[in-house]
């Protein structure tokens, strides 16, 4: 069964994944999984979220 994954941010579609890969292996820690629909952080947001608590220091 294909589940779709989105970014839990932007909403965009970051692509589907196989619901047994989830329970098998290769879950990610930070994937909410609601229904049929799989919310993880696209690369772009995860970017953020990194740089966000340490902020820059010059
Ligand atoms: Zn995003």
């Amino acid at each position: 069964m294909k589940i779709l994954k989105l970014c839990h941010a932007c909403d965009r579609i970051i692509g589907e994944i196989e619901l047994d890969d989830l329970t098998n292996n290769n879950a990610d820690p930070i994937m909410d999984i609601v229904g049929n629909v799989a919310y993880a952080l696209c690369p772009g947001c995860l970017n953020e979220m990194d740089l966000e608590p340490g902020k820059v220091y010059h």
